[in-house]
């Protein structure tokens, strides 16, 4: 299969929304990463994202839709949904509801895309459009067209070129069926927010620290990660040793906590360090290099990107406590 680059003009987008209702695959930008869409109301189009992608078949896609007056037509939604959507939509907030009518297990995970060319192409295909990130399955997803095209070229019809995405990770994905919102996967709309929002509590099923082992291996390169936790002097610290150590390695972190000379993604904030984090990831697979990171500290707006980098590091930890109990128990330590 020959896959089509779209220009994002009215034309372009028109034609992606005719292939999306006509069942083709077609890869589109949001604002958190780019998705792989498809008519969420034709079996045999959305069967085939699991195929593009390998991806597992229990795993559920997000659908995504125009506007909250779609909320109604797919969705029980009560008044925490509402409060949430007049809140957060359009933005990187999924909200897992009772589904009426689309196939699945009696739920469904709705979003509308803050990016004006998704907003355009959903408008224009007039049905909801099933969308996970345009990666195969366990791969850093892709922030840019030119990074879908390194996925999926040749496995689907086309690609709806934009600009890069400007979150840079999936959306949080926020369960509202049980009697306390639970938030299943952080985004950039983070607890606390989402909280505040509802003047509720707000739970979190799985935090990145829970999960253990390389079971989760996840948003991964296809070269090693070693993540770094730990207090800023003694990330510059053990991050300038494991650099000398490996000097092919790249860096990936806040600049305040980056060793001197180290080189690769020294974020300003963690903003950028989300916008650019996977961008990052995929420049060191294209080079081959093994990549050090610096897990920023526990808050709730860094939630999102410690559990991307926990989960590209497939759990490799090496942590400011446990490091110095090692040197302890070696007698490195006088
Ligand atoms: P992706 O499509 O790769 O961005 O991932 C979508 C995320 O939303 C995955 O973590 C799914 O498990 C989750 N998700 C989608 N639909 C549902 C649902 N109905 N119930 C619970 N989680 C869902
Ligand atoms: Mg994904």
């Amino acid at each position: 299969m020959r896959t089509e680059l779209i220009a994002p003009d009215a034309a372009g987008i028109a034609r992606a929304a005719a292939l999306l209702r006509a069942g083709a695959l077609v890869a589109f930008p949001t604002e958190t990463v780019y998705g792989l869409g498809a008519n969420a109301l034709d079996r045999s189009a959305v069967a085939r994202i699991y195929a593009a992608k390998s991806r597992p078949s229990d795993n559920p896609l997000i659908v995504h839709v125009a506007g909250p007056e779609e909320i109604g037509r797919w969705a029980e939604a009560d008044e925490r949904a509402w409060l949430l959507v007049d809140r957060f939509w359009p933005g990187p907030l999924t909200l897992v509801l009772p589904s009426r009518g689309l196939v699945g297990d009696g739920t469904v995970a709705l979003r509308m895309p803050a990016e004006p060319i998704a907003q355009h192409l959903l408008a224009h295909c007039a049905r909801p459009v099933s969308a996970p990130s345009a990666n195969r399955s366990g791969r850093p997803s892709p922030t840019t067209a030119e990074a879908v095209l390194e996925e999926m070229d040749g496995r689907i019809e086309a690609v709806l070129a934009g600009p890069p995405a400007t979150v840079g990770i999936e959306s949080t994905v926020l369960d509202l069926t049980g009697p306390t919102p639970l938030i299943l996967r952080p985004g950039d709309i983070d607890r606390l927010q989402i909280a505040k929002a509802l003047s509720a509590d707000v739970g979190s099923a799985g935090g990145s620290q829970r999960s253990p082992g390389t079971r989760y291996r996840h948003y991964a390169p296809d070269v090693p990660v070693r993540l770094f936790a730990g207090s800023e002097d003694w990330l510059r610290r053990e991050l300038a040793q494991a650099l000398l150590a490996t000097p092919e390695a790249v860096y990936i972190g806040l600049a305040a906590t980056a060793p001197a000379g180290a080189r690769g993604l020294l974020a300003a904030d963690l903003r950028e360090l989300q916008r650019s984090l996977y961008g990052a990831l995929r420049d060191a697979e294209v080079r081959r290099v093994p990549v050090i990171a610096a897990w920023p500290a526990p808050s709730p707006e860094a939630a999102g990107v410690r559990d991307r980098l926990w989960r590209a590091s497939g759990g490799h930890v090496t942590q400011e406590r446990e490091r110095e109990q090692q040197k302890e128990g070696s007698g490195e330590i006088s």
